[in-house]
């Protein structure tokens, strides 16, 4: 069903997107590959039939196409032809970047490796450049990759830079530590690759808050990235009832860093293993404060909306839910640097 965009908003009816230049509606979704998710993640509670790509294809395209985003940025796409054909219809343009050894290639009914892709709206930006990057890990490349777009908003002839990763996967602390070099290696490529632009990063991190990478990137000596959601629902609960105000004095108390973790959604993924329940936060939108102000962020599903099988399921394609932010682009006199 549809998701409203207005944070403790009762209404249910997603606001048309608004044609204004400066408006920007971002989708960030791990959407699932297709052959993991029908072969390697083990969702012991999805019913098989809901797996298949005849099921998921209207899924994956409906949640796109009904929020109506200027710029998507999607990880585990390994049908993106498809989208390429299906999107090219509906206005955008996109670029993919596939991993170097994607897990998918050893899985016999595979459709390709899976990779990252960023899709634009071709009548609002005009693509500068773009740039990959296979991430580095200690000056040696990882299975995990990154794309970075610079747009002109066409009306404006104001510029940004879209990037999108998908971090190792697994639990462990070395494996935490990883992806704080990912994350190290990941900030050094966007600030090189944008310059002086506006920045969006997002992707799905495999990383709670909590985890080095998160803080990494809130505390980048290049940029000064804040969490789009973490920001938002700070706002929120500033304006909101009695019972959170001792929550937020709390919080308010702690540094930059840990008010943020505190502020992040519960969960951005939901999804039941042979080995048990999966609920956390680990996909984020980081964008720069000072080029940008988040105007609005789409609250996810509920418990019991999602039902106790979580997800996939026959409602929810991907065991991730979409990120959906709506930025506005302030003035380069607001710019701080
Ligand atoms: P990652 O570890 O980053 O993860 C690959 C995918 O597995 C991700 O899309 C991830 O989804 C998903 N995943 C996460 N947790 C689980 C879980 N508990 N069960 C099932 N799937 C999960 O992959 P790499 O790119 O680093 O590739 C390494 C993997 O690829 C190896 O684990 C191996 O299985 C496979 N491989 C096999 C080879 C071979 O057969 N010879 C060679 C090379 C790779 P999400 O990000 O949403 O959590
Ligand atoms: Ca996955």
């Amino acid at each position: 069903g549809l998701r409203c965009l207005k944070l403790n908003s009762v209404s249910r009816v997603c606001s048309a997107p608004i044609s204004d230049p400066n408006h920007i509606r971002l989708l960030q979704w791990n959407l699932l590959s297709q052959t993991l998710g029908q072969n390697n993640d083990g969702f012991v509670r999805c019913p098989v039939e809901a797996l298949t790509w005849e099921n998921r294809k209207y899924l994956i395209v409906q949640e796109i196409l009904q929020h109506n985003p200027d710029i998507l940025c999607l990880q585990e796409v390994d049908h993106f032809k498809f989208l390429q054909t299906i999107l090219g219809t509906q206005n955008y343009e996109g670029i993919f970047f596939p991993k170097p050894d994607s897990p998918c290639l050893y899985i016999e009914e595979n459709n390709g490796p899976d990779g990252c892709a960023i899709f634009f709206k071709r009548d609002k930006f005009e693509l500068r450049n773009f740039d990959t990057r296979i991430l580095e890990v200690w000056r040696v490349q990882s299975n995990q990759v990154a794309i970075a777009v610079n747009l002109i908003v066409k009306q404006t002839g104001r510029e940004l830079c879209v990037c999108t990763t998908h971090l190792k996967a697994r639990h462990g602390s070395l494996l935490s530590k990883l992806r704080n070099e990912q994350g190290r290696d990941l900030i050094r490529f966007v600030k090189q690759f944008a310059g002086d632009r506006a920045v969006i990063l997002c992707g799905d991190f495999n990383a709670e808050p909590t985890e080095p990478v998160y803080s990494t990137i809130l505390n980048c000596e290049f940029m000064k990235l804040a969490s789009a959601y973490a920001e938002m629902r700070a706002e929120s609960d500033e304006c909101n009832n009695e019972s959170t105000k001792d929550k937020q004095a709390l919080i308010n108390g702690c540094d930059k860093v840990q008010k943020s973790i505190q502020n992040e959604p519960p969960y951005t993924t939901w999804k039941i293993r042979e080995d048990g329940e999966e609920c956390h936060t680990i996909d984020y939108v980081f964008y720069t404060k000072d080029h940008l102000k988040v105007k609005n962020c789409l609250e996810f599903p509920q418990g019991d909306e999602i039902g106790l099988n979580r997800t996939p399921s026959f409602q929810y394609p991907s065991d991730h839910f979409s990120l959906i932010c709506d930025f506005e682009v302030l003035d380069s006199s607001n710019e701080s640097s």
